[in-house]
């Protein structure tokens, strides 16, 4: 009944939909509603900006169980300047693997769970709770589909939890940093750099930033399974010309939080940086934007959603992870959330990114077994 071809074929065509944040997600929803309608399952595309879009999938039961959430995203990193050995989004197979961008992250994760559910409901099982698919637009640049469907929720059914097949090589991740990416203006005013006198010095003034950031410390406790919050400045844009005083400089700054922090009190205390600044300086100006924040997650791995996931797949140890996913916004749902996939994590977003297709299968096995301990 298995039909590894299938998903082989499934995983490359995705592969090739090449869903980056420039071509969007379109294609990669179409090919996945098409592929759960061989199995008379429908779905629906959410579709905006042309190209951008979602796809969610409701199989519904007889609902006297809580629903499984399977929660993927549908886009890809792009390939990156490096070369590959195959073309990125070729999706070439060989020595038992499949190559490509977002065959590891997640695309390998998407083929094995979408089979599986094909599976089940080919079968003909009766299940006693909804399962639901969910594809995501734009994971990787803003959290964007998610967010919109987490907006959105206010039709779902009780959820049981949530399952990210996100690649983990198989561990049980509870836990992962949030992220705050901020970015840091300076303004001045421009001048001829041959009159410097007569404008202020944007990255003069970044520079006064930049001394102060390197004693500043953030706030916060460490965590027991994530340990420390970092930052790290990773991009600096300033000038026009030569011969022009800036009047404007940017960095960017990542910061990867634990939980319990407010990324309001790290903004708060980057204006307490800038008023004393100002206050040494009275042209010095300053102001800091959010760019992107993700909250961590932290799924209590004592509870039963962990327990009895832990017992369907018979894994018993739980973890962490350094990387974010759209988790914590699941998580707002009010639902235990756990990462769970097929894939090398520390393959995600390098070039020559791989997924062995002895992986796919035990996905597809796994996440059967899930299905059938959580709704059957
Ligand atoms: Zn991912």
């Amino acid at each position: 009944m298995y039909n590894r071809w299938a998903m082989k074929k499934l995983l490359s065509k995705l592969i090739q939909a090449e869903t980056t944040a420039d071509k969007g997600e379109l294609a990669a929803a179409e090919i996945i509603s098409a592929e759960l309608g061989r199995s008379g399952i429908d779905s629906r595309i959410d579709s905006w900006d042309g190209t951008r879009a979602n796809i969610i999938s409701q199989i519904k039961s007889t609902g006297s169980k809580g629903a499984l959430l399977f929660a993927c995203h549908l886009d890809v990193v792009p390939a990156g300047e490096m070369n590959w050995k195959n073309p990125a989004f070729a999706a070439v197979e060989s020595d038992g693997k499949i190559y490509g961008r977002g065959s590891a992250d997640m695309k390998g994760g998407i083929a094995a769970i979408v089979t599986a559910i094909g599976e089940i409901i080919d079968s003909g099982t009766k299940l006693q709770g909804d399962v639901i698919l969910f594809g995501a637009a734009g994971e990787e640049t803003d959290s964007c589909g998610t967010k919109r469907f987490v907006h959105d929720s206010g039709g779902l059914p009780k959820l049981a939890g949530v399952v990210l097949p996100e690649p983990t090589d198989f561990e049980i991740i509870t836990a992962h940093r949030g992220m705050l990416w901020l970015k840091v203006e300076t303004f001045g005013k421009a001048a001829h750099s041959s009159t410097p006198h007569l404008g202020v010095n944007a990255i003069a003034s970044m520079r006064s930033v930049l001394n102060e950031l390197e004693n500043f410390k953030i706030r916060f406790e460490p965590h027991e399974l994530l340990g420390e919050c970092s930052m790290s400045i990773n991009t600096i844009v300033g000038g026009e010309a030569m011969n022009i005083v800036p009047d404007k400089c940017d960095i960017g700054i990542d910061i990867r939080t634990v939980p319990g922090q407010n990324y309001q009190d790290i903004i708060d205390d980057l204006h307490k940086i800038f008023a004393k600044l100002k206050q040494k300086n009275p042209q010095f100006e300053a102001q800091v934007s959010v760019v992107r924040e993700v909250g961590a997650l932290e799924t209590d791995s004592r509870c039963n959603f962990v327990r009895d996931f832990c017992s369907a797949v018979d894994i018993n140890e739980t973890g962490a992870v350094g990387f974010t996913t759209d988790g914590p916004y699941f998580a707002s749902l009010g639902a235990p959330v756990i990462i769970f996939g097929p894939g090398k994590p520390q393959l995600a977003h390098k070039p020559d990114e791989y997924i062995d297709i002895s992986d796919l299968k035990k996905g597809v096995e796994y996440y059967k077994k899930v299905i059938l301990k959580f709704l059957t």
